[in-house]
């Protein structure tokens, strides 16, 4: 445990807070986006830049403690006990920096994708976000980042070009692919397991506008349009991403007012192309006649809250599989499990594309380099207390075992538990990525959420 003077030692040499148990604001500094998340590290730092960083690290390393890095807690709940643990939470790390005409963008390690996304969609530009623009870049990017273009431009990790940190010596530098090249590919992919990233720099790509919307169905109709979606996705070009979600949505103000606190089967869509052809290809879902459908040419800034995700911290349970298919049988069983015969009080069903970029090793990729896979699962209940949370996992579980016989690997950022991370890689990159954790860090000093250890 911490003694009273060292605490105070390492406020005396940040510039930022440093929020203790015994602090008035000691519930509001480890708060995380999911509130059933009861976070409890030794203390919480919160740097104001990178000196603050540099003194966070060697005072937890000169003090018995361990790292653990965090920007926005939207994947907390993998860290499982932070003991004898100082976060380093780098939500006051804002600076940000585009260039539009070298396509570059360059953020500190605690900024959001929706402080970005808008301001590059006004230039014709748009960078490689997920469905939620509260999610964090950092935390997004080291553990691979799948959104909306990710089948023409694959996952954000590959599209990062450089990354500034500060690792276990105390030393803060700057990494690419020329300058520690070993410790650039572990970061794109091995999470906060190598050092507290205080900024991060990556590519973005030139889009005006783009084919995307949302076409709702009423719930009953589950069956009927994941057939439908399951058959087409297939057969789509790589330039159209489309996600199929069944959403019970609760009656809050962040949900667009036509479908607050209704439940619907929807299918998602975000073509790289025009609208005719945009249409061509989505047809045999228009054809199932949605009771909306807002697909439209729009600017990329459109694709930012098109999810329709929370924006708000909330308590959820999650559930997620890397699917290798989904044939006719898989999709009737995870209708059963939590269709609209079922009861189920799930929050949301999603199921997302795969394939693609994501399918291909890009020259110079990190250790995250592709996803296996057709599909990924992400599902969720949102329950109030501990009788609905029973609940919500009874049918998170029987979705595990109706698409269990489908289930070919997990996509780490979707991982939402302690679990051996081992499981995220094969068995050659793990091995590596063990090697470069023993030349950076090999008194096993930082945590990322997914734990790396060094190699023996
Ligand atoms: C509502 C919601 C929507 C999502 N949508 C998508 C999506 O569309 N696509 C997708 O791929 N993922 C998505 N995710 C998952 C998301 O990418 C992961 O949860 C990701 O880890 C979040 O990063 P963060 O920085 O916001 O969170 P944090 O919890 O702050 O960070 C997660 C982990 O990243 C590492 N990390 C963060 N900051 C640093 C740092 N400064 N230095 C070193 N390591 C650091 C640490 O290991 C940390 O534990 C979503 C999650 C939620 C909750």
């Amino acid at each position: 445990m911490l003694a009273t003077t060292p605490i105070e030692t390492l406020s005396t040499r940040m510039s930022g807070r440093v929020v203790t148990p015994s602090d008035a604001g000691w519930d509001r500094a480890r708060q995380v986006f999911n509130l059933a998340t009861d976070l409890r590290p030794a203390a919480v730092a919160l740097p104001r830049d990178t000196r603050d960083v540099v003194a966070a690290v060697e005072f937890a390393r000169d003090h018995g403690l361990r790292v653990a890095p965090q920007a926005t807690g939207h994947n907390a709940d993998a860290y499982g006990s932070l003991e004898d643990t100082l976060l380093v939470d780098v939500r006051e790390l804002q600076d940000v920096s585009i260039d539009p005409r070298a396509r570059r963008v360059r953020v500190g390690a605690g900024v959001k994708w929706g402080q970005v996304a808008p301001g590059l969609s006004d230039h014709g530009l748009a960078a490689l976000h997920g469905s939620s623009p509260d999610v964090g870049i950092a935390g997004y990017s080291l553990g691979g980042g799948m959104g909306w273009l990710a089948r023409k431009h694959g996952l954000q990790a590959n599209s990062v070009t450089a990354i500034e940190l500060v690792t276990a010596d105390g030393r803060a530098s700057r990494v690419d692919a020329e300058h520690a090249p070993d410790l650039f590919w572990a970061l794109r992919g091995g999470n906060g397991n190598f050092g507290v990233v205080t900024a991060i720099e990556f590519a973005v790509y030139p889009v005006e506008d783009l084919y995307a919307g949302v076409m709702f169905f009423p719930f009953q109709r589950a069956a009927e349009v994941l057939h439908a979606w399951t058959e087409l996705v297939p057969t789509l070009p790589d330039e159209l991403m489309s996600w199929a979600s069944l959403l019970q949505f609760p009656d809050a103000p962040f949900v667009p007012e036509p479908v607050r606190g209704g439940s619907f089967a929807v299918v998602y869509g975000a073509f790289l192309g025009g609208e005719a052809e945009g249409r061509a290809l989505l047809r045999p879902l228009r054809d199932l006649g949605p009771a909306m459908d807002t697909f439209a040419m729009v600017p990329p800034a459109a694709l930012g809250d098109m999810a329709m995700d929370p924006p708000d911290p909330l308590p959820f349970v999650p559930t997620t599989a890397v699917l290798g298919d989904l044939p006719h049988a898989g999709v009737d069983e995870l209708v059963a499990a939590v269709g609209p015969e079922s009861g189920s009080p799930l929050a949301m069903v999603e199921l997302r594309q795969l394939g693609g970029a994501l399918g291909r090793h890009a020259p110079g990729a990190g250790a995250r380099a592709t996803l296996p896979g057709s599909l990924v699962l992400m599902a969720l209940g949102v329950p109030e207390d501990e009788e609905a949370e029973t609940t919500v996992r009874a049918y998170l579980h029987s979705l595990d075992r109706a698409v269990r016989p489908y289930h070919v690997g997990d996509y780490a950022n979707f991982v939402m538990e302690p679990t051996d991370a081992s499981r995220f890689f094969d068995e050659d990159t793990w091995t590596r990525l063990r090697r470069v954790k023993a030349v950076y860090d090999a008194d096993d000093l930082f945590r990322g959420n997914h734990h790396i250890p060094p190699a023996d």
